[in-house]
């Protein structure tokens, strides 16, 4: 007989009191899938699809979208993927889409370009729905603000589900989640009662608190001040979720940086999305840790 399975080797790490800790994958491109292990991560956290869209060309081929969604369902095995809806705008432009481009972080970007552009929005909506038949898939919204952007998706998405069910097509309704980058909807997650789950954006979520862009080298002393606010922020939200019943994490950059490790766990988070590079570091970073957060005390002398 052939020999059981191993079981994954990573994906959860415990905290020095026992909490398991759920470790997922940042991924930004498909070309990552080659060299990265999925059984040390608990599937993909947070997958960015604005690789997609090196052209228009591109960005108009369901079939493209439905392959690389594949993939990584294929990569990640029975663990769950999260598939983020195109976040162009701000630091994510492309030129030359024919979309009314936003330059401005505080404009039409993320999920309020999509539903000003609903053909793009539907197309993606097509070949997320008819990639559910392979694997674990969710769906996560970018920039959601109010209720009402959350609610036109979940639309959208029903509509498309309804059309490939009559065409034949084997397909479900994945769960849809939203990121949570910005401050008014960091306040209200109870008002977000269609949301399957939450994720924290914390590059985002950084220069909205501190009125300082992530992309401006003067203000980054700024950009780095906001820690706290939004671990405070955070600690809302996690109570929030929790009395949802939402599952809730983060996909920030914070999540990869060991420093911040403590006033994550202190705020509640238990979903960690990770850069792959930085998996080593934030394992060992939570294994030295309670769940509150203090250091593991060293044995008695
Ligand atoms: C974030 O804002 O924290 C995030 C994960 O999204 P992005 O960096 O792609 O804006
Ligand atoms: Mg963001």
């Amino acid at each position: 007989a052939r020999p059981a399975e191993p079981p994954r080797a990573g994906g959860t790490i415990e905290t020095a009191d026992g909490v398991a800790i759920r470790l997922s994958a940042i991924i930004n491109d498909p070309l990552e899938f080659g060299s990265i292990d999925p059984s040390l991560f608990a599937g993909i956290g947070l997958m960015r699809t604005e690789f997609l869209m090196t052209s228009p060309t591109d960005a108009f081929n369901e079939e493209r979208h439905y392959e690389i969604y594949r993939q990584a369902l294929r990569w990640a095995g029975d663990a769950p993927v999260i598939v983020r809806m195109l976040d162009l705008g701000g630091d994510k432009t492309l030129p030359d889409l024919g979309a009314r481009k936003s330059e401005s972080f505080m404009g039409l970007r993320g999920i309020r370009l999509l539903l000003a552009r609903p053909e793009l929005a539907r197309l993606q909506a097509r070949a997320l729905l008819r990639a559910t038949a392979h694997g674990r898939l969710g769906v996560l919204l970018p920039m959601v603000t109010v209720p009402d952007e959350l609610d036109a998706m979940s639309t959208i998405f029903e509509e498309e589900l309804a059309v490939l069910v009559r065409r034949g097509v084997q397909t479900r309704m994945p769960e849809i989640g939203m990121m949570v980058e910005v401050p008014a909807a960091a306040l209200m997650l109870d008002r977000f009662s269609r949301s399957a789950f939450f994720s924290f954006g914390t590059n985002d979520l950084a220069q909205y608190l501190a009125a300082a862009a992530r992309d401006d080298r003067s203000v980054a002393e700024l950009y780095d001040a906001a820690a706290p606010a939004i671990c405070r922020l955070i600690a809302g939200g996690v109570a929030l979720a929790d009395a949802m019943k939402r599952p809730v994490g983060i996909c920030g950059e914070m999540a990869s940086e060991p420093r911040h490790i403590p006033a994550l766990l202190a705020a509640g988070l238990r979903n960690f999305s990770v850069a792959p590079n930085r998996l080593a570091d934030i394992r060992s970073a939570i294994g030295g840790l309670y769940s509150d957060g203090l250091p593991r005390r060293r044995r008695a002398e």
